[in-house]
């Protein structure tokens, strides 16, 4: 069947366990929009061999992001859900990106400047994981090869979507390929979590303390204790302001989880006090987790399945995206 809709490609990363932030910024969108556009939903454990991560540690993490992504709502006969190294071709792909790249290009993109900075300082040059350099040909291969219309990210992935649009340009001119080119998808409410322990950090699943983020895979109870004792101020009035970083925080959890608009948040707690807003999200996001965790629990039971149906779709599309490209380059290989 050939579908009309425009392509939409979007992955986690599986460096450890998600976070209520990744659930209201990234999957409740992935879910809104499963029936607008034909998605592809992957988890980026490629990705997350970029720096040293233990094995145990890595196959726990994809399968709970996989199950978690079922729990959350992605309807694989919706979307195409499936495991990046279920699909051989990203490593092929990644082979035939790289090899159109400089050396100068991939070392002035930011990510790769910010993080081994901090290893160079401490190691010296040598040290520097070579996937640390290499992590944006590998998204670029991810985007290409489903020939994707838009990628939702983030800030920080912005400017490796923009690489992805220069490299789709330079292989079509070079190579006369038919690939399209990608545009950034910024959700248009740009929900930022906040830490629950300093509110003008982001809440990110790398933070080191535990106290700092809701997991999906929280306790309940852990996490309503967690909400009690998030940071806030010592006003004692309820209102929406970029000065109080740590109540905006709590209203706009309790409306991402209601399904209602900020200003409604705001005047349902305008005359409350502190502990009767923490109480309210604390149940909200109680309430959230048993439901989410319950589905779990079956989703998890059938995460071989659906990565197997997910992963025979993406490899039709991705070996016929390389195959296109490959014939461009002259590895026309019909004969196989
Ligand atoms: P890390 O600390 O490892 O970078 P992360 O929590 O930032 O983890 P990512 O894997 O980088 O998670 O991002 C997954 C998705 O979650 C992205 O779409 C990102 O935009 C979204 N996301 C991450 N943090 C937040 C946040 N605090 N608020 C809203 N969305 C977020
Ligand atoms: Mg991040």
């Amino acid at each position: 069947m050939v579908s009309n809709k425009k392509i939409l490609l979007s992955g986690i990363t599986a460096t450890g366990k998600l976070t209520l932030a990744n659930y209201i910024g990234a999957i409740k969108n992935m879910v809104k929009l499963q029936d607008e556009y034909e998605n592809y939903i992957f988890i980026a454990d490629l990705h997350a061999l970029t720096l040293p991560i233990d094995p145990k540690e890595l196959e726990n993490n994809r399968r709970n992001i996989f199950a978690l992504f079922l729990a959350c709502g992605i309807d694989t006969n919706k979307s195409t859900l499936f495991f990046q190294s279920d699909v051989l071709e990203h490593g092929l792909m990644n082979w035939l990106i790289l090899t159109n790249t400089t050396i100068g290009e991939l070392s002035r993109m930011t990510q790769f400047k910010d993080k081994s900075s901090k290893i160079k300082t401490a190691n010296g040059m040598e040290t520097i994981p070579t996937g640390l350099l290499m992590y944006p040909t590998l998204m670029v291969a991810d985007i290409l090869l489903y020939n994707a219309d838009v990628i939702p990210v983030g800030i920080d992935q912005k400017q490796h979507v923009e690489l992805t649009r220069n490299l789709a340009t330079r292989l079509n001119n070079k190579f006369k390929t038919n690939f399209k080119v990608p545009e950034p998808y910024i959700p248009e409410v740009g929900a930022k979590i906040m830490s629950l322990v300093e509110p003008t950090k982001k809440m990110s699943k790398s933070d080191k303390n535990e106290k700092a983020s809701i997991y999906l895979l929280d306790d309940p109870e852990v996490a309503y204790k967690k909400i009690m004792k998030a940071v806030t101020d010592s006003e004692g009035k309820i209102y929406l302001s970029d000065d109080k970083p740590g109540i905006k925080n709590l209203l706009t959890i309790y409306s991402a989880l209601k399904n209602i608009s900020l200003q409604e948040t705001e005047q349902l707690f305008l005359e409350k006090n502190y502990g009767e807003l923490k109480q309210a999200v604390g149940q909200e996001v109680k309430l959230f987790l048993i439901e989410i965790q319950s589905k779990y629990t079956e989703a998890i039971k059938n995460i071989d399945i659906e990565a197997k149906k997910g992963a025979i779709k993406a490899r039709e599309t991705a070996n016929k995206n390389l195959k296109s490209l490959m014939k461009g380059i002259g590895l026309d290989n019909e004969s196989k």
